[in-house]
């Protein structure tokens, strides 16, 4: 059971997931036309986490009985200035997804909804993984610059990435 609070901010957090998933494949996209197939790859396997993650709240709202709702997603920015500010902006997107999580389960412990808080705790820890990715990749992008052979060489490396 869902107080109607809590259905709506996870209603909306399905919603922020979907928008995460779109937002890595527009990069995914931006990647591919910079000709860098592995972090294209990297993003792709992202996004498919992304809708995993929108599954879940999609999958305990409906075990508690609650009405999922689907709502409209803004287009997200499709072009970007270098590899590096991609990562950036990947790495604030995750800390904003992060604020989202603390959000729902401050509202859960709250209300005393045990279940809800032991849903969430998962994606406290998964947010911790999350931006601690991202900002590992951010300082890995920003030691190799924009030197050819290098980005080349951590292309690869980041390209190894397996869908989980
Ligand atoms: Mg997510």
């Amino acid at each position: 059971m869902l107080s109607e609070k809590l259905l709506n901010e996870m209603n909306d957090q399905i919603k922020h997931e979907m928008y995460s998933a779109n937002y890595y494949l527009a990069m995914a996209a931006y990647f591919n036309d910079m000709d860098l197939p592995g972090f294209a790859s990297f993003f792709r396997i992202q996004a498919q986490e992304e809708q995993m993650h929108a599954m879940k709240f999609f999958d305990f709202i409906d075990e508690v009985n609650g009405r999922v709702q689907i709502k409209a997603l803004d287009e997200p920015q499709n072009d970007f200035e270098s590899v590096e500010s991609v990562i950036e902006a990947a790495l604030e997107h995750e800390k904003f997804v992060t604020s989202r999580i603390h959000l729902l389960m401050e509202i859960a412990v709250e209300e005393k909804n045990y279940p809800a808080v032991s849903f969430l705790n998962w994606f406290v820890d998964e947010q911790v993984e999350e931006e601690a990715t991202m900002q590992d990749l951010l300082t890995k992008i920003q030691r190799v610059g924009s030197k050819g052979h290098v980005l080349y060489l951590l292309d690869k490396e980041v390209g190894s990435r397996q869908p989980e």
